[in-house]
């Protein structure tokens, strides 16, 4: 089973989830409350 890491959106706030292997590349996350695209160093960690 993949873990993932929940991460909060920086505009919106919403809290979204990555599988956590696609973590610490510097991808870009979608954020499907404000529909944002968001880069990874933007966005905060919160599990
Ligand atoms: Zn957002």
């Amino acid at each position: 089973m993949v873990q993932i890491a929940w991460l909060r959106c920086p505009d919106c706030d919403g809290k979204f989830y990555v599988e956590k292997p696609q973590l610490g590349k510097d991808a870009n996350w979608f954020c499907p409350f404000c529909k944002r695209t968001v880069k990874e160093s933007e966005v905060n960690e919160i599990v």
